[in-house]
């Protein structure tokens, strides 16, 4: 079984996030794309961050329809902050031998993971899929990581990865490039500006019966 594991704020999500994860789920084969909308993200702290089950319904309306994609509460279930270490070792509780992780983020996600909790450690925990995203320049992993933890890793061309010593491997992929943010979306809908297209009508129109991200 192989699984994609999507992190992210979902705040709300929008068509950049469901073409990466369709992108990454068609050119690995995963079975499954799991989206897991984070609690209280450490990196997002004081960002108009509305209720974890807004964000989460408005998930499961984008996905809806779609067998390979589904939801995790992990992150919005657990008490205290959201780190993606604790997530991946509790995927690998729940599913046992046999599982392949993917742990797929954007290259802005990337270029800050050295402060993420445990960082180093996650290498050894699953393989990672980073993918592009406009307004975030392609980097080597010399420039995000300090030499003795990008000197873990070994390119193999033929393959187009990152092999970690632990055997995991990293993937930079190229997807197509959607010049979306949820933070675009909410100054607009605070702008009373158009949103359509964006994101998944169902969300659009969850959004607006709510009255979601009116104001700061
Ligand atoms: P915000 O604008 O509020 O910071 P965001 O649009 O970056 O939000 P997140 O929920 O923080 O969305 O992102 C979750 C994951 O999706 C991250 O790994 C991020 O890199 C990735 N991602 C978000 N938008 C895109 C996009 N347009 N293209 C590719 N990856 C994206």
């Amino acid at each position: 079984m192989q699984i994609g594991l999507f992190g992210g704020t979902f705040n709300p999500i929008h068509l950049g996030h469901l073409r990466s994860a369709e992108e990454i789920q068609e050119s690995f084969q995963l079975q499954q794309i799991v989206f897991i909308p984070s609690a209280n993200p450490p990196h997002k702290e004081g960002r108009d961050i509305i209720s974890p089950l807004h964000r989460i319904e408005m998930v499961n309306l984008a996905i809806a329809g779609n067998p390979a994609f589904s939801t995790s509460e992990v992150e919005i279930s657990r008490p205290g902050k959201s780190y993606s270490i604790e997530t991946i070792d509790r995927f690998k509780e729940m599913q046992g031998k046999g599982l392949t992780l993917f742990f797929i983020m954007g290259m802005d996600a990337f270029t800050e993971i050295i402060t993420w909790k445990d960082y180093v450690s996650l290498f050894s925990r699953c393989n990672f899929v980073v993918t592009t995203r406009p307004g975030y320049a392609v980097t080597d992993i010399e420039t995000i990581l300090p030499s003795d933890v990008a000197g873990e890793f070994s390119y193999i061309p033929e393959e187009d990865r990152f092999s970690h010593i632990s055997n995991f491997s990293l993937y930079f992929r190229d997807i197509t490039p959607l010049n979306i943010s949820s933070s675009v979306i909410r100054r607009r809908i605070k702008e009373k500006k158009s949103v359509r297209y964006l994101l998944p009508q169902a969300v659009v129109e969850y959004i607006k019966l709510h009255g979601l991200y009116k104001d700061s």
